[in-house]
């Protein structure tokens, strides 16, 4: 029988390493013809770097067989959002407007992955410049939900999502500005962590809103997730808002008790608009930390009504300037048919970008416009610091916070796509970490059955996750309850 690695963790890989049960070879092998059934199912995979990870396989190959010590992602197949750089491979952020073009580098977080041994099988699909909740925004086609091909992924790092999910990729790098690791993580089934602000290096990230930003891990299981994260965080000079704050043992720390923690429920986040299937998964699982020693506590973060407001202001300012730089000259995409430079400008803005990302840029163009700057973006700026000090303060008195990561389970392709308001509010959990910068971990916590709306899967499965917050660069805390809270889980 040829070998089965889609369940795989990553400490299954080593041992399979280790024990020569398996080269990194076969089990990269495997990978691919994995992919090769999975993928045409979901469309997560917009490139595939076959050759090039087998080559790469095949030097981990040579170290296990010369008894070298094997570093900690040796030989583990990983998926890389399309947004993070890979040198030589092509990066299009799910745009047309980068459709051909090839990154000149590699992310700092790609480099110390590939250091570390890691195989990258490929870039994965993602709303386009991470603008989005469903992964529908790609000009390349959605991300089909592993657990029914109706649903969405989840967004923007949906590829992410449901590459680890379907067996393709024991784990991947995706990107949060507002939620994009944490949801999707949710409705596909898998853990997904955003590191603290600053933790981990944004260098070949392609840009959308810098400040809000985070590239983080997905992984099958909370260990994995930590694995990862543990390789990438740190200080990278490239990166002059990375911090030089040092990077516990994550792996180390996953085992200790968390008796006594004090975890804070924040009751604005189980307000009007949770569904009622979710709100009952994140009691359940509140009771599971309960049983696992820790004081639940009733937190209010007040500011939570205008975290919505407040973001879209925010991360569409920073994107349409970030966004400016797409001009047809400088990368990617130019329109063929221009009798003039600005006329060439227009066209190729026009051709090269998608809708949601043209909305976006003109809600952030009119906010930074003169005579509306003080009243958008300014205002906004304001608020975002009372959102944060909301965290602060909660945090003098909790240890972690416990939330649910998204008010539904995934919702159908094409449900939220023309109101575009309402697939914003699907945020509403999650682009609130984001705003202060802390970290924040989806852990899976159970399913609830698909709503009946009259779809082929009613009454289907649906995952969904807890979201666990704590303070700034506290991600040992968050991974060590994160662990315990999958392990009680499992029993219970
Ligand atoms: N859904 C949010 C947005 O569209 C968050 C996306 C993200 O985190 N990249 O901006």
């Amino acid at each position: 029988m040829s070998l089965d690695v889609s369940r795989w963790t990553i400490d299954d890989v080593q041992e399979a390493l280790r024990s020569r049960r398996a080269s990194a070879q076969e089990i990269c092998a495997a990978t691919f013809a994995r992919i090769a059934t999975e993928n045409p199912k979901n469309n997560s995979f917009l490139t595939l770097t076959e050759e090039r990870a087998m080559a790469r396989a095949a030097e981990i190959d040579r170290k296990v067989t010369a008894g070298e010590p094997l570093p900690p992602l040796a030989g583990v197949p990983l998926a890389v959002k399309d947004v993070i750089l890979t040198e030589g491979i092509r990066n299009t952020c799910a745009s047309r407007i980068l459709g051909n073009f090839i990154a000149p580098y590699s992310a700092t977080a790609v480099e110390r992955i590939e250091a570390a041994g890691a195989i990258i099988v490929g870039k994965v699909n993602c709303d386009e410049f991470a603008m989005g909740s469903s992964n529908e925004n790609s000009a390349f086609g959605p991300v089909r939900n592993p657990h029914d091909p109706e649903r969405v992924p989840g967004g923007s790092s949906g590829g992410s999502a449901a590459a680890v999910a379907a067996g393709m990729a024991v784990a991947a790098l995706g990107s949060d500005t507002g939620g994009s690791i944490r949801q999707p993580a949710s409705f596909c089934g898998v853990v997904g962590v955003l590191p603290t602000y600053g933790r981990v290096s944004r260098y070949g990230l392609v840009a959308y809103a810098s400040s809000l930003d985070h590239i983080g891990p997905f992984g099958r299981s909370v260990k994995d997730a930590a694995t990862v994260l543990a390789v990438i965080a740190g200080r990278d000079p490239l990166d002059s808002t990375s911090a030089a704050v040092p990077v516990p043992d994550y792996l180390a720390a996953l085992d200790d008790p968390v008796r006594g923690f004090k975890i804070g429920v924040p009751r604005e986040y189980f307000a009007e608009g949770l569904g009622s299937d979710v709100r009952a998964r994140v009691e359940s699982g509140l009771a599971v930390l309960r049983e696992l020693g820790c004081e639940i506590v009733d937190i209010s973060l007040p500011h939570t009504e205008y975290a919505i407001a407040c973001y879209y202001i925010i991360a569409t300012a920073e994107a349409s300037s970030n966004l400016a730089r797409y001009d047809g000259v400088r990368y990617g995409y130019r329109t063929p048919e221009s009798a003039s430079l600005s006329e060439m400008y227009r066209k190729t803005r026009d051709q090269g970008f998608g809708t949601e990302v043209k909305r976006r840029i003109m809600l952030g163009t009119y906010v930074l416009s003169a005579g509306y700057y003080e009243a958008y973006y300014l205002k906004a700026q304001k608020v975002r610091t009372l959102v944060a000090r909301d965290f602060s303060r909660a945090f003098e008195r909790v240890d972690a916070i416990a939330t649910p990561v998204a008010p539904s389970p995934a919702f159908r392709i094409g449900e939220k796509t023309a109101d575009p308001l309402e697939m914003y509010l699907s945020d509403i959990y999650t682009i609130t970490g984001n705003l202060a910068g802390i970290p924040g971990i989806s852990v899976p916590c159970g399913s609830v059955p698909a709503p009946a709306d009259g779809g082929s899967s009613d009454g289907r499965k649906l995952p969904v996750g807890l979201q666990l917050l704590a303070r700034h660069f506290d991600e040992a805390r968050l991974l060590r309850l994160a662990h315990q809270f999958e392990k009680a889980r499992g029993e219970v």
